[in-house]
């Protein structure tokens, strides 16, 4: 068991995957958990199964790509809670194409929603935290963000980003006791890998760069994100740890 003395996080894109295991890995170990997804079925579903095995969640639906609405989120979730005192930033999508086929729109959708949000979620959520002189804040990038992935400019640009912004604001912040790592995942079977995991020739190709030779279980990176959100993990700041199989090494 890590310590996490009765803490409250919350974690975009918790409704299913990676973030779900996140949720659930953190409720477990007696984290009130904010479980944020854009529809409100995906968090319902993950809150109402963590209340009903016994620990304490709130499912919040908020499109994560548009600021104004998670300003207000912001606003009213800290009326509600005396402290959030851990975010993840794990929301993400993906909109692959090689550059010269690559629309603006395709552009900016996986920037906003993958590297933008979490200026906002961090902008009002980190500011309780400085005064409270504790808080851990993980963001969740990508392999493609460290070593690039051909037909994924945007996102291995939003990843990229969110290694800087995590490098930046762990030195922003560590004078108030708040400590920002990222996780980069390599390929994980979730719903976002599907396509590659469940056709066994792109499979077979995609591990040929892998060498653990398996795809990476959304528990492989809930572990990781949880033991940096506990107080165990209070030295280690603007850290990017690779969780996959060995593939950026
Ligand atoms: P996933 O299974 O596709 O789940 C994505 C989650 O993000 C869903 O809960 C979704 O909400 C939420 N989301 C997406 N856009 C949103 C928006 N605009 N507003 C609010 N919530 C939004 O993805 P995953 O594989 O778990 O990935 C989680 C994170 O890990 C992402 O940042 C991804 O880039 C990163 N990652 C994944 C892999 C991998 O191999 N899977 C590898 C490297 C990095 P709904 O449930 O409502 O749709």
């Amino acid at each position: 068991m890590l310590t996490f003395n009765n803490r409250t996080a919350l974690v975009t894109g918790a409704g299913r995957g990676i973030g779900k295991a996140i949720a659930e890995t953190l409720a477990k170990q007696g984290v009130t958990v904010i479980c944020v997804s854009k529809s409100a079925e995906s968090c319902g579903a993950v809150a109402a199964s963590i209340n009903a095995s016994g620990g304490k969640a709130k499912a919040l639906a908020v499109d994560v790509a548009n600021g104004t609405a998670v300003a207000e989120a912001c606003e009213n979730l800290l009326k509600e809670f005396p402290a959030i005192d851990i975010l993840v930033n794990n929301a993400g999508i993906t909109r692959d194409g090689l550059l010269f086929r690559m629309s603006e729109t395709d552009w900016s959708d996986v920037i906003t929603t993958n590297l933008t949000s979490c200026f906002h979620w961090t902008k009002h959520l980190a500011r309780p935290m400085t005064r409270a002189r504790w808080g851990r804040i993980v963001n969740m990038a990508s392999v493609s963000g460290v070593m690039g992935n051909a037909g994924q400019a945007n996102y291995s640009a939003a990843k990229a980003g969110m290694i800087g912004l995590t490098k930046t604001l762990a030195k922003e912040f560590a004078s108030r006791n708040i400590t920002v790592n990222a996780v980069a995942p390599g390929f994980i079977k979730t719903d976002m890998t599907t396509e590659f995991v469940n056709q066994p020739e792109i499979a077979a190709k995609v591990l040929e760069a892998v060498p653990l030779k398996r795809f990476g279980e959304a528990a492989d990176i809930a572990n990781m994100t949880a033991y940096l959100c506990s107080e165990e993990a209070g030295y280690i700041t603007g850290q990017v740890f690779a969780v996959d199989g060995g593939m950026a090494m």
